[in-house]
């Protein structure tokens, strides 16, 4: 223990046996042991004391749109990795579209690495993008160290990332599944879409019914059959249509090697509450019914759902138009998704350690992050101490990502992050910010 130069003690500490007093010997940033709560303090090590608050394994975000280069103007490394500091987060995937170039190819990726580094707060790895003509790129990009790769079955909202058909798709699948990859994929059907209504202007039920949960329903089952076929490791994104809950259990049943993710804004915000031409509550799929938001629920308890990541996909305000046709489609909650999650748990009845496994044990899970997300002995020292008890109300001007726009104003949520730390650093206290030392994560397995 002589290398021990933190040691943060709290009474409700949440580890993977359950909460308790505890004080985390930390060294070399990473966690040395768990000790209990009255454990003496190593001498030269600092002992931090946050009382009642709790502390958490900092979470695990795999479903971030940084957007840099190209279209920083909507977001950042600098901005996005300080948002998700400020909400408990210290580790982010970053998605492969929305910047310029897309992370497409291992050059592609090299240039997104360069612009990162020198911005990330909190620690910051990649996915890679399987579109129809880069096949040859998949595996250098595997072997420069992306997490996976995603694609689109239906327009992505981006020229430069086109989706794939279901035969580029197979063969798409079938290199990644060849060097033992993973695919995670947008899962909107795109006949189904063009088959629905399409009416532009500010109800916000007219953009509903464009965006059928059949079309999320199809293209699951056709994704399904995809990795059923190749044995192929799959992961749905941003999960809103809660019919498809029963193909996805019965795949998990079937050995289908398949994961789901879903989101804050379709665990904690309904269709009806969103008012006529309210833009930033417009995303891909779209926020469902009470009732469905129920279902959703109902799946992240029973293990269909494995994890909640936020989907932050931010724009310049000007792009909210107040048509839901033409606005852009994406909703910032960067620093809001542990407060939201959280609250609604709350209400429903569900511990924090549900949380916990939702947004940190989960995620890390999926990207093999094997030092992420748990307080145990050997993973890194990344953890957010929180004021479960504590509300405050979602102020727009208080967000640390670019464009202040958020489907969360005037909220009043539970949970109150007082501080976070990454690798036995805190690098955000009631809100001031240290200069970044976030690294660059490549996939280990
Ligand atoms: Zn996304």
């Amino acid at each position: 223990m002589s290398d021990v130069s933190l040691v943060l003690r709290s009474t409700r500490v949440i580890t993977p046996e359950g909460t308790r007093a505890a004080s985390i010997a930390v060294a070399g940033g990473r966690i040395e042991a768990v000790l209990p709560y009255d454990a003496q303090v190593p001498p030269g090590a600092r002992l931090e004391d946050v009382g009642d608050d709790v502390v958490l394994p900092g979470l695990v975000d795999t479903h971030v749109h940084v957007n840099d280069p190209g279209r920083t103007e909507w977001e950042g490394f600098w901005t996005a990795t300080r948002a998700a500091a400020a909400g408990g987060i210290t580790t982010l995937l970053d998605m492969p579209l929305n910047s310029l170039p897309p992370t497409t190819t291992a050059a592609h990726l090299r240039t997104k690495r360069e612009v990162a580094r020198p911005k990330a707060h909190i620690d910051v790895g990649f996915w890679g993008g399987a579109v129809p003509d880069n096949v040859q790129d998949l595996r250098p990009l595997h072997d420069a160290g992306v997490f996976g790769f995603k694609s689109f079955l239906s327009p992505s909202g981006v020229d430069e990332f086109p989706e794939l058909d279901q035969e580029q798709l197979g063969r798409s699948l079938a290199e990644i599944a060849g060097f033992g990859g993973l695919l995670i994929v947008h899962a909107e059907d795109p006949h189904e879409l063009a088959a629905a209504p399409q009416r532009s202007g500010p109800a916000y039920a007219d953009f509903l019914a464009s965006r059928p949960r059949g079309a999320e329903n199809a293209a699951i089952t056709s994704l399904i059959a995809q990795a059923r076929r190749l044995d192929a490791r799959v992961h749905v994104l941003h999960l809103s249509s809660s019919d498809a809950l029963p193909l996805i259990a019965e795949a998990k049943r079937d050995g289908v090697r398949i994961t789901v993710e879903s989101c804050p804004h379709f665990l904690t915000l309904t269709a009806e509450e969103v008012p006529d031409g309210a833009t930033e509550f417009k995303c891909c799929p779209p926020i469902r019914e009470a009732a469905n938001q129920d279902a959703l629920w109902q799946g992240l308890i029973d293990g269909t759902i494995d994890c909640v990541v936020s989907d932050h996909s931010p724009c310049t305000t000007d792009l909210k138009t107040p048509d839901f046709a033409s606005a852009w489609g994406g909703i910032s909650s960067l620093q809001l998704g542990l407060p939201a999650i959280w609250t609604e748990a709350r209400r429903r009845g569900r511990p924090l350690e549900d949380v916990v496994r939702w947004m940190s044990t989960a995620p890390a899970a999926l990207a093999g992050l094997t030092r992420k997300g748990a307080i145990e002995a050997g993973r890194d020292a990344d953890f957010a101490v929180l004021a479960p008890d504590e509300t405050f109300t979602v102020d727009p001007a208080r967000l640390h990502h670019r464009n202040q726009v958020t489907a969360y104003a005037g909220r009043t949520l539970y949970g109150v992050v007082r501080s976070t730390w990454l690798r036995g650093t805190r690098i955000i206290h009631d809100g001031a910010l240290t200069e970044p030392t976030g690294r660059l994560l490549e996939r280990t397995n």
